[in-house]
């Protein structure tokens, strides 16, 4: 690693919701940032004033603040290398451009959208396609071919223009990836991209380089889909003369199924969220978020840190001072990594079962407020405790412990008729007399007599049992039976059996 202080960071472009693998890039950046004591900004990039989108930006913040990855600069934090949003910085490109002219590494370019379209609908007849660059500029509409003075003349009667990177002919350029290793091109095979565009702006490859540098950018870890960008921003450092920051490209988070990239429309699709936070767009329409799915933000960020990075052990559940520990770019994957939504579940499973249950009481308490539900708090901690094990969020819990909080309304059909025979309310109202004579209603006391009473008339201890959760829960689920009618206690264990017995018809 070079010697350069470490400051990374995230880049995105508020042009909609945030996809989880925008997420993964900046918990990458974090990690990196953490462990090497380095610094982490989030840098708003809307350049491309055409795909701006109203809210991204508070959708963005948002969302890394309900997932608990903090930056040390940006919008809302400050710093000393803002601002922080490259529209805010549009008057500092400029002059960045002008030395790129000057220098002879960039140049003015007046072909039209049309005259452009024409060249590239010639070339496509031809089986070929048409790319701006060392091979053919100097026969195009820019100040490589007419010189500069006809140039500037133009640009001073109010024709249109745009600035253009010269890139260089025929030269070999090595680079080095930190995940990919290395990588060799040829300047030739690559285009003139525009750097400034029309309206005054520059475009991402300008900005984008200008404000890490400013910005003082060590390592730039981003997305695979900016890697045939690499040699073009390699070729922009070496034309200003500036330290290029060294690179890391991420793989891509494919789809559960099949292969190609995880999109912003397979969550709906498919029924996972693709998105940290729910999304509404203009139209009111929804998309899914972890957050209200019901996941813990460590549980989502532990799921995403796997996804494309392995620390070479068995170990799967990490805290974020773990993580920051182990995380190294040499261990990041060069092949995509494919999101797997039951595995999502199951670390948050993983996080439910670790987590204190008065913690979770809080959580859950508001959904049992939402139902107009009245528990006992200490009682609640013990419910969580007894059924958690079946949950993989907050949410699943009413599912899984209505029962302690109200009397079944109603009886699953299929239990019934496959534990509710002919001899049942008989064997249920000897029960009830059993229960009745019972006073220390203890899980372990009443098992213990309920037992030895089945035991003693010769009963099947499954028929009793299946019978009794049937009239309690109303289901054939649920914990230990005995556990629960501890908690809901006596006289509401006898009125449930005496309503089963009344109400439940084969
Ligand atoms: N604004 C780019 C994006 O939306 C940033 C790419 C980069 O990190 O260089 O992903």
């Amino acid at each position: 690693m070079s010697e350069r202080t470490v400051r990374v960071r995230f880049a995105p472009s508020p042009t909609g919701p945030l996809h989880i693998g925008g997420v993964r890039t900046a918990l990458y950046n974090y990690l990196f940032a953490r462990k090497h004591g380095g610094k982490m900004i989030l840098r708003i990039e809307d350049t491309d004033q055409t795909r701006f989108v109203k809210g991204a930006e508070e959708y963005i913040m948002d969302a890394f603040d309900w997932c608990g990855i903090d930056f040390d600069e940006s919008l809302v934090k400050g710093g000393d290398y803002g601002p922080y949003r490259q529209s805010d910085r549009k008057e500092l490109y400029a002059k960045y451009a002008q030395q790129l002219i000057d220098n002879n590494k960039a140049y003015y370019a007046f072909d039209s959208p049309e005259e452009l379209n024409e060249l590239r609908a010639k070339s496509e007849s031809e089986g070929g396609v048409f790319t701006y660059s060392s091979a053919n500029r100097d026969d195009l509409n820019n100040s490589e071919n007419i010189g500069i003075d006809a140039a500037k003349a133009k640009i001073e009667s109010g024709e249109p223009f745009v600035i253009r990177f010269k890139m260089p002919k025929n030269q070999e350029l090595a680079m080095t990836d930190i995940v990919r290793g290395d990588v060799l091109v040829n300047t030739s095979t690559l285009d003139d991209k525009i750097l400034f565009k029309s309206d005054g702006m520059p475009t991402y490859h300008m900005a984008n380089i200008v404000d890490d540098h400013l910005m003082e950018i060590s390592h730039v870890i981003r997305g695979e889909e900016w890697l045939p960008s690499m040699p073009l921003h390699i070729m922009l450092y070496k034309a200003f003369e500036w330290e290029a920051p060294e690179f890391a490209h991420l793989p891509l988070l494919l789809k559960p199924k099949g292969n190609g990239k995880l999109s912003k429309r397979d969550g709906d699709k498919l029924g996972f969220p693709v998105f940290p936070t729910q999304w509404v767009n203009a139209e009111g329409e929804k998309s899914m978020g972890y957050r209200e799915e019901g996941y813990f933000p460590q549980a989502f960020l532990n799921m995403l840190a796997l996804l494309g990075w392995n620390p070479g052990t068995e170990q799967e559940i990490f805290t974020m001072d773990d993580l920051i520990q182990s995380f190294s770019l040499e261990r990041v994957n060069k092949s995509g990594a494919r999101f797997d939504p039951e595995k999502a579940k199951w670390f948050n499973h993983q996080y439910m079962l670790e987590t204190n249950n008065a913690d979770i009481a809080e959580e859950y308490s508001l959904i049992l407020d939402k139902k107009n539900i009245n528990y006992d708090k200490e009682l609640l901690v013990k419910i969580i405790g007894l059924v958690k094990e079946r949950a993989n969020f907050v949410n699943d819990l009413w599912e899984q412990s209505y029962f302690f909080f109200e009397a079944p309304t109603e009886y699953d059909a299929k239990t019934v008729k496959k534990r509710w025979k002919e001899h049942t309310p008989a064997m249920m109202q000897d029960l009830l007399e059993v229960i009745k004579s019972i006073d220390d209603f203890s899980s372990a006391n009443t098992e213990k007599l309920i037992k030895a009473w089945i035991e003693e008339k010769e009963l099947s201890m499954g028929q009793v049992m299946n019978a009794f959760r049937l009239s309690i829960v109303g289901a054939g689920k649920g914990p230990h039976m005995f556990d629960i009618i501890e908690i809901i206690g006596k006289q509401e264990t006898l009125n449930r059996i005496s309503k089963a017995i009344d109400t439940i018809k084969r």
